[in-house]
């Protein structure tokens, strides 16, 4: 990663008009879109082919995840409706963290939870999700990983795949955390609407 990360600090200090002028709006735009942004709720579409600029959307992504302390990122999150999930919910900073067009290949059990999602700040719900998953997806080289889940992990992908088809934890809740949510949404929403008339 070293390269893009270099690349990018010469785009950024001389602003070349390069090729790479679209990536280097997103190293500079990378921001976490927040409810009620409609590309959230837009299905995002499969990367066909992993070049340098998805290995520089992954880098940025798991800044912008670590900045904001979560566990997991899908792409629609900063703006970006492609199939690709950053993960970790140990924060270790280790292993496998970034995955290409990640799907649910089985899923068992359900278990009820509280969660929360950084495209809703100061919202939590409870929702019920499958116990266990196993998902299929793709790493930086191309390869395909199998990756078995349970609690927190199982929970976090099924949310960030929720992502990756426009479907949000909101959509999920249970009865009682969708009337406990409705206040915030509303002031989530008024917010959306100040910041794009320009209000402060
Ligand atoms: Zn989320």
């Amino acid at each position: 990663m070293l390269l893009f990360e270099t690349i990018s600090l010469y785009c950024l200090l001389a602003n070349w008009n390069i090729p790479q002028a679209n990536l280097n709006k997103i190293v500079l735009d990378m921001e976490i879109a927040v409810y009620p942004n409609p590309v959230l709720k837009t299905k995002a579409e499969p990367i066909e082919e992993i070049d340098s600029e998805i290995c520089q959307i992954a880098e940025e992504m798991l800044d912008t995840l670590y900045d904001a302390c979560g566990v997991g990122l899908a792409a629609p999150q900063v703006g970006l409706s492609i199939r690709l999930v950053v993960l970790d919910v140990t924060g270790e900073k280790t292993g496998e963290r970034v995955f290409i067009n990640p799907y649910i290949a089985e899923e068992r059990g359900e278990i009820l939870e509280e969660e929360g999602c950084l495209s809703f700040p100061d919202v939590m719900g409870k929702i019920i999700r499958s116990q266990y998953v196993k998902v299929i997806a793709y790493n930086l080289k191309g390869e395909k990983l199998e990756i078995e889940a349970e609690g927190l992990l199982s929970r976090a992908w099924q949310h960030e795949i929720d992502h990756l088809n426009g479907c949000l934890f909101i959509d999920k809740m249970t009865p009682a955390s969708t009337i406990a949510s409705k206040p915030k949404l509303k002031e989530l929403e008024l917010s959306y609407q100040n910041n794009k008339a320009g209000v402060s």
